[in-house]
Formats: C-alpha cells, structure tokens, sequence
C-alpha cells in the first residue's frame, strides 16, 4: 500500500502545489484508488510514477471545485487512451447529476464504463481484500471522510504440520489455510488456526478533508495506520477555521491523537502560508507535533509507503 499526494493545497493551486488529490496504489490488485480529483490531477498523474490505466476506482469527499474539477478530464484521457477498464466513482448525492450534466453538454459518452454510486455513512464497498467505509463531516456542504481497510490474513500455512496429522489432501487444505475449522471424513475436527503462523494484520488508511475538528474524524480514524486529514491553518488563524469550517494544525493533531494512529500525515493547505507570510507550513508542522510527534507535511508528489504492522 502506497500513498502518493497528487496535490496538497487548498482552495486554488499554487506554482508549488497543486489542488486536492491523492492516490493510494495497491499492488497486490495493480490497482490505483484516487481520493478527490480537483483540476489538473491528470497533469499531476503524468508527473508521477502512478499509471492512470491503473486508476479503478475514485472515492470523492464532497462537491467544492478544489476536489472534482479534475474528474472529467481524469475520466476522459483515461478513455482516450484506450483504457478499456471500468471506472466506479463514489460520493455525495449530485456527483452523479454533475458529471452527466458534464458528459451531455462536452458531448462526452461515459458508455457504461463508469458508474457513479452516492455514498451514505458506513459501509460503501467490500471485497476480498479491502472494506472501504465512510463518515459525514463536518464542512460547509456535505463532506465524507474515507476509511480504507486492508482485511486480516490469516498467516502462513503449516504444510509438514498438515501432512504430519495425516490430513488427506485436496480442497480441505484451502479451507485450513483461511484459519476455518473443518471435520474430516473420519470425524477428526481440525482448527485450521492451529496450523497458521501469526495472522498479518491489514493496514487502515484514513482521509479526513475538509473539515473542522469533529468527532466523526476520530471515530472513522480510530488505530489507524495513517490518518490523512486537512490543516488548511495554523493554529493562530482558528477563528478563520471554525468560520469556513477548515481545520487548523492543532485540530488535526487532536484528532490523531484521540483517535490513537500511528501517523498523521496533514495536508490541503493554505496558500496564505507562503514565503513572505509571519507564518510557513513549518509552523504548522511544529504546532502539529507539539501535540502529535508522529506528524508529516505532505507535498506534491510525496509517497509515503503504509508500513505493516508486526
Ligand atoms: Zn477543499
Ligand atoms: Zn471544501
């Protein structure tokens, strides 16, 4: 699992930072989930090391311009290139009207390659591998935080262990593989769990934006293995957070800390805090780890490789 932040800033791109998007790489599946895709994402996509023919599926937070001006022109090159692969975008009720009123009046077909499902707070969708379940926020219009869950597996299986408790072979040993318990012909119970090493423990990604601090943010970031949340401002400009419903670098602090993660990468800047401002993005770093050490900046183009828990 990996992170790569297509754009940081806030509000509008700036010539460092592009507007909100970032991608999180699966490997295992050779497959790309986008997480918002303001305007330029494409360009941003080129840039980077992730293929976009890769992009399956993009879960987006809410309908402000910085987080979906770049879907249709994501959508449309990933069709010009002759990307066969479906598409499936989620999100708050109008995503759907929006990128059909997008599509008729462009004279863009989307055909059945995409499908857009509107999100509810839970669960919003479930494999093999990966759970992905949202929480509202709480921002000027209806946000939605994300949490993606890798699945437990169960650990390595014990082969000899197996073949030693004359266990006959055949479909019964895929069922012992998944940790079940199954009865033999003969009557023998066998605990699939006893023939497993130690279990991996799936990694839980978590993306908070935009939003001011809320209880929500820590429910839906509770042990999570990366917490993603926004830190438009910095702690001196609280007023202007809780007025435009944006968090501050404390706000986002808080929330990695109740919620007990073990990182906390803060993103969605304002370009306010640029050279030549009294206050930089270093400020907000250091307000953030006076209260949450285990704290990141993200910056265009920075990956960040979810580590596995041992
Ligand atoms: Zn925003
Ligand atoms: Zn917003």
């Amino acid at each position: 699992m990996e992170i790569t932040f297509l754009g940081t800033s806030s509000g509008v791109p700036t010539r460092a930072r592009n507007v909100s998007s970032v991608a999180l790489r699966l490997p295992q599946k050779a497959e790309v989930w986008l997480f918002d895709c303001g305007e330029g994402t494409q360009h941003q996509l080129l840039r980077s090391e992730i293929k976009s023919s890769q992009i399956r599926r993009i879960f987006v937070t809410h309908m402000h311009g910085d987080h979906i001006f770049g879907l249709m022109g994501a959508i449309a090159s990933s069709g010009l290139a002759g990307n066969a692969q479906k598409i499936d975008v989620y999100g708050p009720a109008g995503l759907a009207e929006y990128l059909q009123a997008c599509a008729k009046y462009s004279y863009m077909r989307l055909g059945s390659r995409l499908r857009v499902h509107t999100v509810q707070p839970g669960l919003v969708y479930e494999e093999a591998e990966f759970s992905v379940h949202c929480q509202l926020l709480k921002h000027r219009v209806p946000a939605y935080g994300y949490r993606v869950i890798e699945k437990d597996r169960p650990g390595r299986f014990d082969i000899e262990k197996a073949q030693a408790l004359n266990i006959p072979p055949g479909p019964i040993y895929g069922k012992l593989k998944q940790g079940a318990t199954v009865t033999l012909e003969n009557g023998r119970i066998i605990n699939g769990k006893e023939l497993c090493g130690e279990p991996e423990i799936g990694r839980k990604v978590v993306y908070c934006t935009d939003t001011v601090f809320c209880d929500a943010a820590v429910d839906l970031a509770h042990d999570a293995d990366v917490l993603i949340h926004e830190a438009t401002f910095a702690h001196q400009d609280a007023e202007m957070a809780f007025e435009r419903l944006h968090s501050t670098s404390t706000m986002a602090a808080q929330v990695a800390l109740l919620a007990g993660v073990k990182q906390l990468i803060m993103t969605h800047f304002s370009p306010r805090y640029a050279p030549g401002n009294n206050l930089q993005l270093s400020d907000l770093k250091q307000e953030a780890r006076a209260i949450f050490p285990n704290t990141k900046l993200a910056y265009d183009f920075f990956a960040y490789q979810v580590p596995r828990r041992r």
